[in-house]
């Protein structure tokens, strides 16, 4: 039994979230299936994907051939830029759902907050009457900034049950994180292996080493005790299992304390400030 994959964060609204899920940022749209069919099979019970990726066919196609019954799959997307705005919203909504092949989403996400488009106020709107609703089990957000948070909270009753942001050991955005978790939005690390570029980090190779486990073992287990909510990309089956195989693996508060000071304020995503090129397909 795989205690990892039982680990759940509980979200604002009510529902919970598997802390462990598999993302699919560039995992081509052909593959996808096959891609997810492995992750199923493997035990991950949560999948990420966005409209921007456009692979939503492969999911929905993987998880009806699974035959896992539907409510054990939690699976996210996310509005892509161009489909800003409270009607397109919800047509986009009501499209990511049929390309899925699902009724409703367990979590929907703004993939952007776009500030000059002025569009993301009108977005939440649908979004949370969705969730009124019951369209959607839960709705949140990505890469919003505190202040994005603070405008949200005072136009809105409905809490983000999560903000999904780009975090991982070099890049750590604590500061927001703090933010997110006093307002009761669960913190999603997107990128946490840095795009496989932390896993080569001299004090995470070394830890590795010592524990005798892999650099991304030692980097997913500390998101877990940190309590974020986790979604590595990968497309090896092997990969997926040993990103998943954590129970064993035990750092003590110094090897945290460590983890916790590779801060170096870089990040290797999109600045949330300014995106708004792409996506807009
Ligand atoms: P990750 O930090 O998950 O890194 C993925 C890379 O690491 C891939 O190159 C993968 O290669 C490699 N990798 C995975 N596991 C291992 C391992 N055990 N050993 C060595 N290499 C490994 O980056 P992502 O940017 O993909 O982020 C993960 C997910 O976060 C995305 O798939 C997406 O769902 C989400 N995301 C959300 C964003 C947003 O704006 N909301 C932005 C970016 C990502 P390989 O596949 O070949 O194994």
């Amino acid at each position: 039994m795989n205690e990892t994959f039982s680990r759940r964060v509980p979200l604002a609204g009510g529902t919970s979230i598997p802390q462990l899920g598999l993302g699919v940022f560039q995992v081509e749209s052909g593959g996808t299936q096959q891609v997810v069919e492995r992750a199923l099979e493997i035990g991950y019970r949560h999948i990420d994907t966005a409209a921007a990726y456009v692979n939503e066919e492969g999911v929905g196609a993987a998880i009806h051939a699974s035959g896992i019954p539907r409510e054990e799959v939690f699976v996210t997307s996310k509005l892509r830029n161009g489909d800003q705005g409270y009607e397109s919203a919800l047509r986009a909504y009501a499209d990511t759902c049929t390309r899925l092949g699902l009724e409703r989403l367990d979590l929907y996400l703004i993939h952007w907050p776009n500030p000059a488009a002025g569009l993301w106020q009108d977005t939440w709107r649908a979004l949370a009457r969705l969730a009124d609703q019951g369209e959607v089990a839960a709705v949140g957000v990505s890469n919003f900034m505190p202040e994005h948070l603070e405008e949200l909270a005072q136009l809105s009753e409905v809490t983000p049950a999560v903000n999904q942001i780009e975090l991982h050991p070099t890049y750590q955005q604590r500061e927001l994180a703090d933010h997110c978790r006093e307002r009761g939005i669960a913190v999603q690390a997107y990128s946490p292996l840095g795009q496989a570029g932390d896993l080569e980090h001299p004090a995470i190779t070394e830890l590795a080493g010592r524990l005798d486990v892999s650099p991304a073992q030692v980097i997913l287990r500390w998101h877990l005790d940190r309590g974020h909510v986790v979604i590595p990309k990968t497309v090896s089956p092997e990969r997926m299992r040993s990103n998943a195989d954590l129970d064993d693996v035990a750092l003590s508060e110094a090897d945290l304390a460590v983890l916790d000071g590779l801060d170096s304020g870089q990040r290797i995503g999109n600045d949330p400030y300014t995106f708004d090129k792409s996506q807009i397909r």
